[in-house]
């Protein structure tokens, strides 16, 4: 018999674990296997926060793909995916035409989530990629080298706006304070010429999380020179700055999008029932009325039956179900009974900048030193699960 076609789009943390596990799964005369991912690295999407404000150098986040992945075992193409024809079991490619697959894995991630606010993708930075974050750094530097040679430098070079206190924007404010006044020395600016501002919608920053970690988390940030505005939302994002909606306007050179995401737009590109570009996933992770098409990661979208809302995007969640889809994918090869995936959440740690950070992990609360080291393990960790030890000693974070 001819071997299926396994075919797994994007290369983040659902493709890769997918693929890592699938290979393990499956012998190498039982299926062929297929990543496509846009560039030929894998990037750490829950580190960019770092190389954004130039905290850590770009290239420690991401890895060549074939330096991770046994490219004897997996059939590594990169391109950008247009659309997945579902009926006909294709998908188009930007440059290499269609390619067919028996079997389709779709993680394609996020992109941001504007709510309608005008002029987010004309004026801010909100890509959260390795060329994304690249940009926000070389902007922040090139503001702070600009500034003393106006001749009547305006505030709002020195201005940097943070739209939206989710875990995002708290982490990648954490790292811009962290690292102000060493761009202050750098570029003889003295500090109370920079102004920060993180602005949120909802009446407290970080929505839903335990709200004593959040005070810790405001009140270092605030004496670090942070500024929020809670319960404000942003209405539309201007070349010079964002208007709120209570109608006052700050002047900014440096607005970051950081309010939400939502699945990749080759979900509803590609006719997918979705909601904001996610699909609400079957319990064994298959597209509804798809017998053959997985989709996890942020393209997806799972019910919390404890407090029915959708489980956040994340990470934790896109491995936990790659796992499942491994699994799954060799038990409809071998034609066996296929799994309902149960995410087995951890806990949620966020960093702060420099050694602080905040976390719930199992109902213990976590913060300053303490949470840093577990932030610093759990980005580890990943690296174990995709490399082993010879990938966690290359790339990975010193806890201590
Ligand atoms: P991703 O890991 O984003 O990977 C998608 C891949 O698809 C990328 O490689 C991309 O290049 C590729 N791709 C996209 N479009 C195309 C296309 N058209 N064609 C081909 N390839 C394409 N979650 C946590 O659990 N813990 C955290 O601490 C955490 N921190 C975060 C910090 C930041 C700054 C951000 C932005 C997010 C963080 N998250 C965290 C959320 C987490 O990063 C996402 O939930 C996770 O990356 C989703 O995994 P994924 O596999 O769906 O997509
Ligand atoms: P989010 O949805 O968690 O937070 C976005 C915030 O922006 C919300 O608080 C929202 O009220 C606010 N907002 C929306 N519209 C606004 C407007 N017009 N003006 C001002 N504020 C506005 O999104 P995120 O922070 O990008 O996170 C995305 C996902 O990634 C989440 O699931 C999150 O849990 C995960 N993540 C996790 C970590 C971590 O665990 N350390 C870090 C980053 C992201």
């Amino acid at each position: 018999a001819t071997k299926p076609n396994i075919l797994i789009l994007g290369a983040g943390y659902g493709g890769m674990v997918t693929a890592t596990k699938i290979t393990k799964e499956l012998g190498h005369n039982e299926a062929n296997v297929t990543l496509v991912s846009k560039h030929d690295y894998h990037y750490q999407t829950t580190w960019l926060h770092e190389p954004a404000a130039g905290t850590m150098h770009h290239d420690r986040t991401r890895m060549k793909i074939d330096d991770v992945i046994d490219i004897n075992k997996i059939n590594f193409i990169q391109d950008e995916v247009v659309e997945i024809h579902r009926e006909e079991n294709k998908v188009s490619l930007k440059n290499s035409g269609q390619v067919e697959f028996d079997y389709l894995v779709t993680a394609l991630g996020a992109v941001p989530e504007t709510f309608g606010v005008e002029g987010v993708f004309d004026y801010s930075f909100n890509k959260w990629t390795v060329n994304g974050a690249r940009e926000m750094k070389d902007h922040i530097e090139y503001m702070f080298a600009k500034y003393n040679n106006e001749p009547e430098p305006k505030d709002e070079l020195l201005t940097f706006v943070v739209a939206g206190a989710g875990f995002t924007g708290i982490e990648f404010i954490g790292e811009l304070s962290e690292r102000v006044p060493e761009l202050c020395k750098e570029y003889d600016i003295p500090k109370s010429k920079v102004k920060m501002y993180v602005i949120e919608a909802a009446p407290t920053a970080l929505p839903g999380f335990d709200p004593e970690l959040v005070e810790y988390a405001m009140n270092l940030l605030e004496n670090r020179g942070v500024e929020f505005k809670i319960n404000t939302p942003i209405s539309e994002v201007k070349e010079n700055g964002v208007i709120l909606k209570d109608g006052e306007e700050i002047k900014s050179s440096t607005v970051v999008w950081a309010t939400g995401v939502r699945g990749n737009p080759v979900i509803e590109k590609s006719g997918f029932e979705n909601m904001r570009g996610r699909v609400k996933v079957d319990p064994d992770l298959r597209a509804p009325g798809h017998e053959n098409i997985f989709i996890i990661g942020d393209c997806s979208l799972m019910i919390n039956e404890e407090t029915e809302r959708p489980f956040p995007p994340t990470a934790q969640i896109a491995m936990q179900q790659a796992e499942t889809v491994a699994a799954n994918l060799k038990a409809l090869i071998k034609e066996d009974k296929l799994k309902e995936f149960k995410p087995d959440i951890k806990g949620t740690v966020a960093s702060l900048g420099g050694k602080e950070a905040i976390g719930v992990v199992g109902n213990k609360k976590l913060f300053g030193t303490s949470a840093n080291f577990m932030k610093k393990m759990i980005d580890n960790r990943y690296l174990w699960i995709l490399g082993g030890v010879g990938l966690t000693l290359k790339k990975g974070k010193n806890p201590f």
